[in-house]
């Protein structure tokens, strides 16, 4: 059954792992340069660094968030250091670019990145005039998604309104929230099939499979 998009004017995608693949090595190479972080940090040894690493995501969003809440953190140095990565292994997929541009309506990035990750990876895919916005994780003070402020700070900034929204997105935790506003929620990657999350409408091994399957 074609998944009903007549009503959406307001195209919202996750970037990492949702406007690239899973393969694409790119942020392996940044979770072992967080790890790196955590540890030098906190002095724990690799192995317990990377559960809190791990447990950080899982309670405050992001690891970033944990270690600004609990170690001080300065983002700054912290984003700066872990993003400093090849992207040797990321390239441009035009199908899917050309998918993305013929989609009516606006289109807009939603993500827990920083400005300058965000932009380096959309100028290396070719996909930096693709976009109408870009919401990143300053603009979100850097408290990042899931929470509903931050969803809250997108719609205002770039007058969103969530009924006439579909959201793309790997991550099925980012998903409840805006399926809690009323969004159409698209969840994309290798583990969607197996999902069985209420708030997750459509589900599909890649964005470049949903978009031609539309
Ligand atoms: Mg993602």
């Amino acid at each position: 059954m074609r998944p009903d998009l007549a009503h959406v004017t307001t195209w919202l995608f996750d970037l990492d792992h949702t406007l690239y693949p899973f393969e694409a090595n790119v942020m392996s190479l940044v979770e072992k340069r967080m790890s790196a972080f955590v540890a030098r940090e906190t002095g724990l040894p690799p192995e317990e660094a990377f559960q809190l690493q791990k447990r950080y995501l899982n309670e405050h969003g992001t690891t970033l968030a944990g270690l600004m809440k609990h170690h001080n953190v300065e983002p700054r140095r912290f984003l700066d250091e872990v993003h400093d990565v090849p992207l040797d292994d990321l390239h441009a997929d035009h199908e899917l670019n050309a998918l993305i541009t013929a989609l009516p309506g606006r289109k807009i990035v939603f993500t827990n990145g920083d400005e300058k990750h965000a932009v380096r990876l959309l100028n290396k895919l070719e996909m930096d005039s693709l976009f109408d916005g870009l919401f990143h994780l300053e603009h979100a003070n850097y408290v990042p998604k899931p929470n509903l402020v931050t969803f809250e700070l997108m719609m205002a900034a770039h007058l969103v309104s969530p009924r006439d929204t579909a959201f793309f997105e790997d991550s099925p935790r980012n998903l409840k929230p805006a399926h809690g506003l009323g969004m159409t929620t698209v969840l994309v990657g290798p583990h969607a099939a197996g999902n069985l999350d209420g708030f997750v409408d459509h589900r599909s091994p890649s964005l470049k499979a949903f978009l031609q399957s539309i």
